[in-house]
């Protein structure tokens, strides 16, 4: 069971000597949707200074690598391209290396991930509104199809529609074609009165319609952690953090992959929530707390 304390100023030497990489989501953690959050960017630049690798991990899928860090540069950050682990990067990267996939995509999802798509040299269509134009049945069934798709790819997708759906259902129809969800975060933390439904909506009306389960590489999937080990030398479950504020995502990820956790109150979760589920004794709830928490990466900083 996982300690859930407090990382108290006396406590944050020896937590941070006990890591070299520091996995960090950014959503809740280093920025609030344009703005970055006060502090964040110091603690990092003390991190590095101590000689601790970096990697932003991030479900979000409507970016590409390159707008991550034109955002984060943007927003005060140091950041390089290879630090960058995002889901529409991996979603190209998986269709590419892990499928080997000899074959079209067809995608619902964002411009983000179609350009990681074209980096890899992966063709694919879907993109962009795609309405439906009568009512009529019949010309639904007279729909376009095509032959070459190997590949149904799901992340967030603003133009998403009923046709989009009959498409996807009828590719997934094949059981050799495969399907690959970025993410599966079920509301966008922007609070306020609006709700904003996230990926995973999207990924959930998908599933219903094909009546099949994606791979899912976002957290909490322990894929992302596995493709940097894979790529980085150095890099073991042991010495290295992931920082988050979801529990269900960040924290769940690290429990999983073995890694220590550390969940930071400026996002989406408390304290409070996570003393919740270390007292149920439901054992996916168990993978939801955290070893530490603390108010946020400012605080954090202050102390290093
Ligand atoms: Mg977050």
């Amino acid at each position: 069971m996982a300690a859930c304390k407090e990382l108290t100023a006396n406590l944050v030497h020896d937590f941070i000597s006990s890591v070299d990489t520091i996995l960090c989501d950014c959503d809740g953690v280093i920025w609030k949707n344009n703005d970055s959050i006060p502090g964040a960017a110091e603690a990092l630049k003390k991190l590095r200074l101590k000689g601790k690798r970096i990697f932003f991990v991030t479900n979000n899928s409507t970016k590409s690598r390159k707008q991550y860090i034109e955002k984060l540069l943007n927003l005060g950050f140091e950041a390089y391209p290879e630090e960058i682990i995002c889901t529409a990067f991996a979603a190209a990267s998986y269709l590419k290396h892990s499928l080997k996939l000899n074959g079209k995509v067809y995608l619902i999802g964002s411009i983000g991930m179609a350009e990681e798509l074209d980096l890899m040299g992966i063709p694919y269509f879907g993109i962009g509104p795609d309405p439906v134009k009568s009512l009529d049945m019949a010309e639904w069934a007279a729909l376009p199809i095509d032959n070459e798709v190997k590949a149904v790819l799901v992340g967030f997708d603003e133009h998403l529609s009923y046709i989009k759906l009959i498409k996807a259902g009828t590719y997934l129809n094949d059981p050799e074609c495969a399907f690959v969800a970025t993410n599966e975060d079920l509301r966008y933390p922007l609070g306020g009165k609006i709700m904003i439904p996230g990926t995973g909506v999207i990924v959930g009306a998908v599933k219903q319609a094909a009546q099949r389960e994606p791979v899912v590489l976002g957290k909490p999937s322990k894929y992302l952690f596995d493709s940097i080990m894979q790529s980085f030398e150095g890099v073991t479950p042991e010495r290295t953090v992931m920082i988050g504020d979801r529990l269900s995502t960040d924290i769940s990820m690290g429990r999983t992959c073995g890694l220590k956790t550390l969940l930071v109150e400026t996002g989406i979760d408390t304290r409070v929530d996570a003393k919740e589920n270390q007292k149920s004794n439901s054992i996916e709830r168990q993978k939801m707390v955290p070893d530490y928490f603390i108010t946020s990466l400012a605080d954090l900083g202050k102390t290093l």
